[in-house]
C-alpha cells in the first residue's frame, strides 16, 4: 500500500472528510513523505505529497507540509521502527476522546492490538506541546486518542497503521453500541 492508497481508504471508509485528516511515511531516516495541508484524501495526487526532513525542512514539493507535520516528526525522531503515522477525525473514536471515555475491548482484536487504548488531554492543534504529548503515550501502545481532537495510529509501515486506525473506529462504535444497547435492555 502507498500513501495515495491509504489516504483514498481510510477516506471511503468514513475516517476522514472534507480535507481533514494527514498521513506520513518514512522513507529513510532523513526523509518523511507527507501529505499537504488542505489536502483532501479521497482525491489524493502525488502533488499532494511533499517531502521532508527531520527538521520539518520541505526537500521535495511544491505544497506546504501538514498542520500536524510537528507530530509525525517527534514520533519518527522518537521510535526508530516506527515507519507511518496515521491522523483521523474518526468520529465514534473521536467521540469518545472528547468524553475522555477509555475504550474497552469488544472482539480478539480489539484485545490484541489495541489493548488500552490512551486518551490524551487537550493541547491546542499543531502545537510541539502536542507533539510531544502524543509522542509520549506511544511508548506503550501504537494507537492514541486525543480530546476535543481525534485519534493518531502508528505502524511498521503503512498498512499497520491504517489497519490500526480502521480498528479503532470499529472498536470505538461497538462500544457505543453495545453501551445504548445495554441501556436499553429490559425497555422493550
Ligand atoms: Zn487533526
Amino acid at each position: 500500500m502507498n500513501l495515495i492508497e491509504a489516504g483514498k481508504r481510510i477516506y471511503e471508509k468514513g475516517l476522514v472528510v472534507g480535507k481533514s485528516g494527514n498521513i506520513s511515511y518514512k522513507l529513510d531516516e532523513g526523509r518523511i513523505l507527507i501529505t499537504a495541508t488542505g489536502t483532501c484524501l479521497g482525491v489524493i495526487t502525488d502533488g499532494d505529497l511533499v517531502v521532508v526532513n527531520l527538521k520539518g525542512k520541505v526537500v521535495k514539493g511544491h505544497k506546504n507540509p501538514s498542520s500536524e507535520m510537528r507530530m509525525h516528526l517527534e514520533i519518527y525522531k522518537a521510535y526508530k521502527s516506527i515507519k507511518a503515522v496515521v491522523h483521523t477525525h474518526s468520529p465514534y473514536a473521536s467521540a469518545f476522546a472528547y468524553c475522555g471515555k477509555k475504550l474497552k475491548s469488544v472482539n480478539p482484536e480489539s484485545e490484541i492490538f489495541l489493548g488500552e487504548t490512551p486518551i490524551l488531554s487537550f493541547f491546542p492543534h499543531g502545537t510541539m506541546e502536542l507533539a510531544k504529548a502524543v509522542t509520549d503515550t506511544l511508548k506503550d501502545s501504537k494507537v492514541t486518542l486525543m480530546e476535543k481532537h481525534g485519534v493518531v495510529t502508528v505502524g511498521k509501515g503503512l498498512s499497520q497503521a491504517i489497519e490500526l486506525a480502521e480498528l479503532v473506529e470499529e472498536t470505538a462504535k461497538i462500544n457505543y453500541l453495545v453501551e445504548t444497547l445495554a441501556k436499553n435492555k429490559g425497555e422493550g
